[in-house]
């Protein structure tokens, strides 16, 4: 019996075979990046997320600029990149995995931040590479203008879902403006009901541990994860990559990061606390070592996984066996 909802599950449940996301940077800047914005997340490095068979390649299109003309200009090479990223991800995972189903999943930066007509292009031309599970586009909750959700929503079929990510990271609006992401915890529930509206599922990402939160504060943010009907929830404990404004703020000890004890612990309550429909696409963040300035000693994904697994079990606790209570019993 698992403990968790995990998203491997859900996959072979959902579509009765493995599912495997190809990860795809299109090329897209972020407006908390921006020069007239806020200076992005403090613990944004600029290098935004991407899938392992591109990391080599990791910083080949310059994200930070403005939207404006020289984008639209640019768009048939990112056109042509996207097709190629494709091809090398789905040939990776067939050859390391023997994969048959796979995902699209725009995975770096923020993959609605364009005009409708350059995103119709960008999406059309990813999808017309083949037959896809799951169409999934990482964005922030401010960045989904109605005539984009509406596109996103086109998209959706009986043989595939649209889901978008959506980073909320704390239910605090205090924390929210602390760590700099540019919008509120009122914003993310909005998007997340529009969303919903339109027939897209909804994944939170959250990070446990910020700097100045406790566990009553992301209990909260479990709380508005439930309160807004997220199907799935992306979770990590805080890791603080090299040459950003976190990582200066640690250094001078501004705050510290939770051990993998207290992040066994913390996971161990959100599993509990979140509602058990919830698919678990995430517990563990996987930030190359090169980029981490902090944790330094923490254990790969499997072996956290498993630990987590083994303490459960010991504990007799699973996920959602807390939904619904308002106080933490553990
Ligand atoms: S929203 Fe994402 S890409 Fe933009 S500043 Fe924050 S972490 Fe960086």
């Amino acid at each position: 019996m698992e403990l968790w909802n995990s998203y491997r599950s859900y996959l072979q449940r959902r579509f009765g075979c493995a599912v495997y996301r190809i990860g795809v940077d299109g090329g897209f800047s972020c407006p908390n990046r921006d020069k007239d914005g806020h200076g992005g997340c403090s613990f944004c490095d600029g290098t935004g997320a991407v899938a392992v068979y591109h990391r080599k390649k990791e910083s080949s299109f310059h994200h930070d600029s403005l939207y404006d003309d020289s984008v639209a200009n640019s768009l048939l090479p990112r056109l042509d990149s996207i097709e190629s990223q494709i091809e090398r991800g789905r040939e990776f995972l067939m050859r390391r995995y023997h994969a048959e189903g796979f995902s699209l999943y725009f995975q770096s930066f923020t993959n609605t931040y364009d005009s409708a007509d350059n995103l119709r292009a960008i999406y059309d031309r990813a999808l017309s590479t083949g037959t896809y599970k799951e169409f999934i586009v990482s964005t922030r909750p401010d960045v989904l203008p109605d005539d984009v959700v509406d596109l996103l929503a086109s998209y959706a079929s009986p043989e595939m879902d649209v889901w978008v990510e959506l980073g909320l990271q704390s239910a605090s609006d205090y924390t929210l403006r602390a760590i700099g992401r540019g919008h509120d915890s009122a914003c993310y529930a909005d998007a997340a009901a529009r969303l919903h509206d339109k027939g897209i599922k909804v994944s939170t990402h959250i990070i446990i541990g910020l700097p100045g939160e406790g566990r009553d504060d992301f209990m909260r943010t479990v709380e508005m994860v439930n309160s807004v009907r997220s199907e799935g929830v992306k979770i990590h404990n805080l890791h603080v990559p090299g040459g950003t404004r976190m990582a200066d703020e640690y250094l001078d000890g501004d705050f510290t990061i939770s051990s993998e004890e207290r992040y066994l612990d913390d996971a161990e309550l959100v599993l509990r606390r979140l509602s058990p429909d919830t698919i678990i696409q995430r517990l563990v963040c996987e930030t190359p070592m090169h980029r981490l300035i902090a944790p330094r000693v923490f254990p790969d994904k499997s072996l956290f996984l498993s630990r987590l697994r083994r303490q459960m079990e010991e504990h007799g606790t699973r996920q959602g066996d807390l939904y619904g209570c308002g106080e933490e019993d553990s």
